[in-house]
């Protein structure tokens, strides 16, 4: 699943963030080839906002089927759940705000899942030093940084236990999750990490995007002289 129906406000682009152009396609068509090429994903559902479903269609182009967003992330997750398929067991959920996304992560992602977990995060060790501040500014405790992931997508799960752990979150009136395996988490299910990859950064700021532009440009000339992706 790609959620796709934020609006992009940071990104102030004037349209929603998951068409904005990134080296010459809509952001959300990276993901996408990511997922439709992929040997381990069956199908994709992508979560379209919901004025711009037709346009995601066609973005699409018949690889996934396309439905429509809600207002928070969280509850274009729950849409996105609510339209999968009678046959899946495993779903991998996604930003396409992240769309740089290196196959070998989502194989790490489904073998983890197969393997048994039932919650599975990419992760990568965090390079800054995280300080805890307050309100006025003042530092109030300095993290161990050997201990810290920053999490990143997809975040891979048992259907029916994201089902379970999404129904629970909304019974309990949490309606601005954005982090899928924190649900879980709450509820006392194991969360597994594997390897992240730091071509998969979110972009968030014009800044983010500028970056990515020239990461695709890199990625879309290796590709044409046949070198790794
Ligand atoms: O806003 P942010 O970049 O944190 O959103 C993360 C992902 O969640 C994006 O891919 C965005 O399209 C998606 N999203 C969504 N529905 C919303 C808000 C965000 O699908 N209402």
């Amino acid at each position: 699943m790609i959620v796709a129906a934020g609006s992009g406000q940071r990104l102030a682009a004037g349209m929603p963030k998951a068409l904005v152009a990134l080296h010459g396609r809509p952001l959300l068509a990276w993901a996408l080839d990511a997922f439709a090429g992929h040997p381990d994903i069956d199908s994709v559902v992508v979560v379209a906002p919901p004025d711009a479903v037709a346009t995601v269609e066609d973005c699409a182009g018949g690889r996934a089927a396309v439905v429509a967003g809600g207002p928070s992330r969280q509850a274009s997750v729950e849409l996105g759940l609510a339209a999968l398929g009678p046959g899946v067991g495993l779903v991998l959920v996604h930003d396409a705000a992240r769309p740089l996304l290196p196959a070998w992560v989502i194989s790490a992602v489904v073998a983890a899942l197969r393997a048994g977990e039932q919650a599975v995060i990419p992760v990568l060790p965090v390079a800054d030093t995280i300080k805890r501040v307050d309100g006025t500014g003042q530092v109030t405790a300095t993290l161990d940084r050997t201990e810290l992931r920053a999490v990143q997508t997809p975040q891979g799960f048992a259907r029916a236990a994201l089902v379970a752990a999404h129904r629970t979150a909304r019974e309990r009136s949490l309606t601005e999750v954005t982090d899928d395996a924190g649900l879980l988490e709450a509820l006392g299910v194991p969360v597994r990490t594997v390897p992240g990859a730091e071509l998969c950064f979110k972009i968030t700021t014009p800044y983010d995007l500028r970056l990515a532009h020239s990461a695709a440009r890199e990625l879309d000339a290796m590709t044409q002289a046949g070198g790794p992706t």
